[in-house]
This record gives C-alpha cells, sequence and structure tokens, in this order.
C-alpha cells in the first residue's frame, strides 16, 4: 500500500515505523529479524531499509604501494525488503540513491521493485564517497535527488528512458524525500534549502521524512517553514535515542545536527552506564510532545537496538 493510504486510512492516530540497516557483509537476515521482532508488536506499517554505495578501501602490497578496491559493505537493501514483506506482511521501503546509479541502472532498480511488488521507495541523492570530499555523479546518473524523483514520476506516467517504448506499463511508486530540520549541510540557508526540498515534492514526491533531531522546537520551526512555502505533503519526525556518550561528538560529525544545551550537561555529567537511560526518557519525551502535535507518524532509527526503541514506544503510546 501507498504510505500516504496508510496515513489516510489511521485517520489522524499517530503511526511508529522503524528503519533498519542492512547487516555487514558476513552477517545473516536473522540479525534483522532479531532487531524487528520485539518491535512488530507495535504494528509498523511499513519498514525503511537504507541503501549503502561501495567504498574504496586502500590495501597495502608487498611493494609498499597502495591498491583502491571499491567494496560494498552492507549489500542486500532489495533482497531485506522483499524479506520483510513475506515474514511479516508489511511495507518495506527500500531507500534508492543517485550515487552510483546510471539512470538505466536506476530504471532497472525500480522495474525489479516494482516486481517484486513494492510500492514505495525514499529517493535520496546520497553522499559523497568515503575519500572524496564531495559528491559526484555517475557518468549518466542524477546529480540531485529531484532529478530521481522526476524519473520515477516518469515511470508512474509509463515513460521510460528508451523513447521507443510506447505505452510503457505504468508504475505506481509513492516516493518519500528526505528533509533536513536543522538545514543539509551543503546548503547555502535554511530557507534555499527548504526551496529544494519544494522541488522535490514538486517534481512528484509524496512525503517526507527528516533527518534526526534532539530538539521538538527545530522540528516545529521546520514544519512551519515548509508550509509556509507550499509544502502539503505529510512530513515524517525521524528520531533517534542517544544512548553513548562519544554520540555526543559522533552523531554532529555524521548528521550535521545539534543536541540541546539541557541534554548535553546532564550527559556530560553522567556516568556511562547512566547514559543509555538518558537518552531513552529524552527520546520518550520527544515521542510524547510530537504525538500530541499530531504528526501522522514517528520514524525511529533503530540502529539495531531494539530494546531500547520498544521502551520508547511502549511509553509513548
Ligand atoms: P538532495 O535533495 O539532492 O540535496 C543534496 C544537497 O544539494 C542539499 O544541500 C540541497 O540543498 C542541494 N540541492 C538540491 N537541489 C539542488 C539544486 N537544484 N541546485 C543546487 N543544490 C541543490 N544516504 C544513503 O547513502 N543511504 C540511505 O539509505 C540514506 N537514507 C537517508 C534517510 C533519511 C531520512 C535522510 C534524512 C537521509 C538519508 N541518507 C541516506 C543521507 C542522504 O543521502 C544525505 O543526507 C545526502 O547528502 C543528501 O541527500 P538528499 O536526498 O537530501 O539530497
Amino acid at each position: 500500500m501507498r504510505i500516504t493510504d496508510h496515513f489516510k486510512h489511521a485517520a489522524g492516530q499517530t503511526l511508529v515505523s522503524f528503519e533498519v540497516l542492512p547487516p555487514l557483509k558476513g552477517g545473516s537476515m536473522q540479525d534483522i529479524f532479531d532487531t524487528l521482532d520485539p518491535l512488530m508488536e507495535f504494528k509498523p506499517p511499513f519498514i525503511d531499509v537504507t541503501y549503502h554505495r561501495e567504498e574504496f578501501v586502500y590495501n597495502k602490497r608487498a611493494s609498499g604501494y597502495y591498491e583502491k578496491t571499491a567494496i560494498r559493505k552492507r549489500p542486500g537493501t532489495v533482497g531485506i525488503c522483499a524479506s520483510i514483506m513475506h515474514r511479516y506482511g508489511v511495507d518495506s521501503i527500500p531507500h534508492l540513491i543517485c550515487g552510483g546509479f546510471s539512470k538505466e541502472e536506476t530504471e532497472n532498480a525500480l522495474i525489479d521493485l516494482q516486481f517484486l511488488g513494492i510500492d514505495n521507495v525514499l529517493a535520496l541523492r546520497g553522499d559523497a564517497r568515503k575519500f572524496e570530499d564531495k559528491f559526484v555523479p555517475e557518468e549518466d546518473g542524477h546529480k540531485y535527488a529531484v532529478d530521481l524523483v522526476k524519473q520515477i514520476h516518469d515511470m508512474n506516467q509509463g515513460i521510460y528512458l528508451d523513447s521507443s517504448i510506447e505505452k510503457g506499463a505504468k508504475t505506481d511508486f509513492c516516493v518519500g524525500v528526505a528533509g533536513y530540520p536543522e538545514k543539509h549541510f551543503e546548503s547555502p540557508n535554511f530557507q534555499q534549502d527548504i526551496q529544494y526540498l519544494k522541488d522535490k515534492i514538486d517534481a512528484g514526491a509524496s512525503y517526507i521524512v527528516t533527518q534526526m533531531f534532539f530538539d521538538n522546537e527545530t522540528f516545529f520551526n521546520f514544519k512551519k517553514a515548509c508550509e509556509d512555502a507550499g509544502i502539503t505533503v505529510p512530513i515524517v519526525p525521524g528520531i533517534k535515542p542517544l544512548t553513548k556518550k562519544y554520540q555526543l561528538n559522533s552523531i554532529p560529525r555524521k548528521f550535521f545536527v545539534n543536541f540541546p544545551e539541557t541534554l548535553v550537561k546532564e550527559i556530560l555529567k553522567a556516568d556511562d552506564k547512566d547514559v543509555a537511560q538518558i537518552g531513552m526518557e529524552w527520546c520518550t519525551q520527544q515521542s510524547r510532545e510530537l504525538k500530541a502535535s499530531g504528526v501522522p507518524c514517528i520514524h525511529y532509527y533503530t540502529m539495531g537496538d531494539s530494546k531500547i526503541i520498544q521502551k520508547i514506544v511502549e511509553n509513548t503510546l
């Protein structure tokens, strides 16, 4: 079912959804089931599965030179989606990125998804590869997520890259895109970022999932800015509990988000063993407030840690 239909059927009730990462190569599907099994009691209408492109690694050769090799550390997104649908009977949403894909490869990937009965995709640009200082699209690939949204929108009209295909089968993808309550780090300013987000909606996207945030005010301001810009699609807040002290630095470095002063002070003065409890209580408070504000769904970044998420959702619903 289309995600937007899930929201319609919920008739104003706040849903919960979860996001999982494919296990590192060598791991098994059981890793995903172990994360999701305890969360299925909350009846998530959909589960997101992230996509991870290949990374470069440098191996030192006997000669002393380094050999550059491309490896994919977390393959399996589409297989995991199919497996989730099969085991739990819920929708799964593969993340699809521009990085590493030509338009032709994107088209073929979308055909596979449609044949598998996957109705929703989260369309993203992807980040720069490690050791590259900026995002570099494939020679015949998309530079921005908006271009990927346009390609999917075309396929929904039966328009394929090969213009000799007449009356092509119309796909029926519901497309989500990413939004950034604290602005995307490459954007010149917040307002321009909102404009680029609006472009993605105008190109055919039907809902927004946000980057994680730890201060609900940033989300409420973002939502208001979206509304002021004429964005009317559902906006799903994505959140995650802080569980370890080192995340005070690693999360801002990786995701370009801020922690509110009160949370930072509490974590800094806490013993390591108490950090997860503080993070859980913080995230529970966030969830309760978001639910009270009437968001259509709260999206939890599980990062493979379902026990804490389970407690948060139990204490929120
Ligand atoms: P875009 O919307 O293309 O924006 C990228 C940058 O370009 C922004 O600064 C934007 O303001 C700017 N921009 C947009 N359009 C234009 C234009 N026309 N001209 C000039 N500048 C423009 N990454 C993964 O690799 N795999 C995942 O599974 C994944 N899942 C994610 C899920 C969520 C909910 C979120 C929030 C992010 C996720 N990411 C994932 C990370 C994401 O790929 C990065 O944040 C990436 O840097 C930007 O992706 P985007 O889709 O927002 O890009």
